[in-house]
């Protein structure tokens, strides 16, 4: 494997632009592959005894959750965004962080406007969720009365600053949607965890969309071996509880794979059946479907 330093210098302070006025842009890192490799192979005592290859290496500590050697390698990003995206995001408590001070300076005169087509409808299976939009006339509303409001929010809080008042009490009506910048820093094992919970769909996509950046612009070309192994053995993986192997265990000893909806719902675990909605089972469901075990709709 070769050395990523020549990358990382056409990658360093490169502002990888994310919704309509934020970015993603690497500070500086520490270690490429080579250092996950170096860090495994301590454990074989020589250091220098090969007993696979380093790609091999790398793959078979992904899928295992031999986690230390990715921890071996740090990368230190400066980010600007929106700060309710910001609330999500800083819940990844093993990352260090600065962030911008709108105590000390006068908060980013900037915030994240929505295009008149992209106001998402509430989902109606997951409440967390969204699907479809709204048409993007009725959007054009919308998003004049966003910017309208973001304008007002931005004059009160500069009249408030003008009069006198402290920083850190003038801001406190301005807008989640309010830009932030920070410094965040971070090791590969808990950077591809962050990226394995919020590149997934479930995620907002606001919070996906930085996800996405950082994964594809950054972090593929740093560590290329690792990246690869983490959209295989993770990110691309799926799992199977037992409850979901005793299915399938069912349908196939009844020869019914791939299997239509009734026999799925005959055969579903005891616990689910009760249940006019169960999250648990239209979750197999899902998982079977991609897997071809039951037949779609
Ligand atoms: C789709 C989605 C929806 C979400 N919805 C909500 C929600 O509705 N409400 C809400 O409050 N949050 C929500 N969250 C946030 C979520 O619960 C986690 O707080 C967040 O994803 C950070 O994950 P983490 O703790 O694994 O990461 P990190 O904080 O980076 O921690 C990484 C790992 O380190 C270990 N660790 C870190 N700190 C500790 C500790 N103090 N003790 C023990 N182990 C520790 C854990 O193993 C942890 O998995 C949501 C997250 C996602 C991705």
């Amino acid at each position: 494997m070769s050395d990523n330093s020549a990358i990382g210098e056409t990658l360093r302070w490169k502002k990888f632009p994310v919704l309509n006025d934020g970015f993603v842009c690497l500070v500086d890192w520490m270690g490429s592959d080579d250092a996950v490799v170096q860090a495994a192979r301590v454990s074989y005592g020589a250091g220098t005894k090969r007993v696979s290859d380093d790609r091999t290496l790398i793959r078979y500590l992904l899928r295992h959750h031999h986690t230390t050697p990715f921890e071996m390698a740090e990368l230190k990003f400066y980010v600007r965004v929106p700060m309710d995206t910001w609330r999500q995001w800083v819940r990844h408590r093993t990352a260090s962080i600065n962030e911008y001070s709108t105590r000390y300076s006068h908060a980013i005169d900037s915030a994240c406007e929505t295009e008149p087509g992209a106001w998402r409808l509430q989902a109606k299976s997951n409440r967390q969720g969204s699907e479809g939009f709204l048409s993007a006339e009725e959007g054009e509303i919308l998003s004049r009365e966003e910017a309208a409001f973001h304008k007002s929010a931005r004059d009160l809080y500069t009249r408030r600053i003008d009069m006198g008042i402290a920083r850190e009490q003038a801001r406190k009506d301005l807008p989640l949607a309010t830009y932030t910048e920070a410094y965040w820093k971070i090791d590969l094992h808990n950077l591809l965890h962050f990226l394995a919970l919020r590149m997934e769909s479930n995620a907002q996509i606001e919070i996906r969309s930085y996800a996405a950046a950082i994964a594809e612009e950054i972090v593929r070309p740093l560590f290329p071996v690792t990246y690869e192994a983490f959209l295989d053995y993770r990110f691309g993986a799926l799992t199977l509880t037992r409850l979901e192997q005793d299915v399938i265990s069912r349908l196939a000893g009844a020869r019914k794979i791939p299997a239509a909806l009734d026999d799925f719902l005959a055969m579903q675990d005891e616990a689910w059946r009760p249940l006019e909605r169960c999250r648990e089972r239209d979750e197999a469901l899902e998982k079977f479907r991609r897997l071809g075990l039951v037949r779609p709709e």
